[in-house]
């Protein structure tokens, strides 16, 4: 008996330790799952708030480690019109140009800048050249033909990677001929043709230009001069030739067989761009002319160039930021392209 009633309180002991260990789970879980839902609203809240501070957010995933969320991406450029003009952030109104439209402009005007700019393409070579200019994080000029080394249209998506990526798209005419040789009337033409083509590729149209040649803008035919200058000043265009010719595209070939060793072609680039730079006090600004329709401009001349610029202690900059203009002036206007753009240039 004595064993039956010892046994019978130690029953109801562990009858009361069990509901209390069940009592004190059951609190456990509640407490657990409501801490938890407190703790999940707390990391919704930083998530929010890492939207808009971008900064040391470092959300933890479900193992409880930091994990590294790459930011949101920049708004790379400036809104107008309700289009993005790329790479450029500027604040505030456009300001008023600082160049003239009609005038010629052989040279850069702002100190310690150098401006390397492409004529004649796009061309095949230019995707290449475009790889190039991102590794150095540079940006340039190009004055681009409408049609000359083949079609505007079939190439547009290089002319889009261009644009984009913050280089300047000026004009070098749709067919590159001499204007010297034209009247006005198709002056304008040569002009406009490629005007819509930038608006439907682009949605910008220039306003910097350079004569194919130079013809108009060197000075060497009064009335001819005279009247292309006329001509490009009622279209509202600036005029820009350069102090720099590298002359590729009179010793070279644009491809394979070529007429010089490479060395021979560096050599007399050196020739051409120290004339042009040890003539002038030093980080006295130049305006260089190339031609992306070369490979050897860009597999050899321009890496070279590049290197050699930056080692005097130059920026590289397009012509209408080493001429003083707000990049919005770079353009006549800017707006949205057009939702499809011809893909074959009418003859
Ligand atoms: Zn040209």
């Amino acid at each position: 008996m004595a064993e039956k009633s010892e046994k019978q309180p130690m029953q109801r002991k562990n009858k009361i330790l069990i509901a209390v260990i069940a009592l004190l789970v059951v609190a456990g879980v509640v407490l657990g799952v409501v801490f938890g839902l407190k703790s999940k609203n707390a990391t919704n809240d930083q998530d929010k708030k890492s939207d808009s501070v971008k900064e040391d957010s470092k959300p933890t995933d479900n193992s409880g480690n930091n994990t590294v969320t790459p930011p949101p991406p920049k708004v790379n450029g400036t809104m107008i019109n309700g289009v993005l003009f790329p790479y450029y952030v500027l604040d505030g109104p456009t300001p008023a140009p600082v160049t003239t439209v009609g005038t010629v402009y052989s040279n850069c005007k702002v100190p310690n800048t150098f401006s390397i700019s492409f004529d004649d393409g796009p061309s095949q070579y230019t995707t290449a050249l475009l790889d190039l200019l991102d590794k150095e994080g540079i940006k340039v000029t190009f004055f681009v033909n409408g049609n000359n080394d083949g079609c505007i249209y079939e190439k547009q998506e290089i002319v889009k990677r261009a644009y984009k990526s913050g280089h300047q798209i000026a004009s070098h005419t749709w067919s590159h001929p001499s204007l010297l040789t034209l009247t006005p009337e198709k002056i304008t033409e040569e002009m406009t043709k490629l005007e819509t083509a930038l608006k439907d590729i682009l949605g910008v149209v220039p306003r910097y230009m350079r004569p194919p040649f130079g013809d108009g803008g060197l000075g060497t035919n009064p009335a001819g001069d005279k009247k292309v200058q006329d001509t490009l000043r009622g279209l509202n265009y600036v005029i820009t030739t350069w102090d720099i010719a590298s002359g590729d595209a009179n010793i070279d070939s644009h491809a394979p067989p070529y007429k010089l060793s490479d060395a021979a072609l560096l050599a007399a680039q050196q020739k051409e761009y120290n004339v042009g730079i040890s003539g002038s006090p030093k980080g006295a600004p130049h305006m260089a002319l190339q031609h992306d329709t070369y490979e050897r401009t860009v597999s050899l001349i321009t890496p070279w160039a590049i290197k050699m610029v930056k080692e005097l202690g130059y920026k590289i900059v397009p012509v209408g930021e080493c001429l003083g203009d707000d990049p919005r002036n770079w353009y006549k206007s800017i707006e949205a392209p057009a939702a499809t753009a011809p893909t074959k240039c009418v003859p």
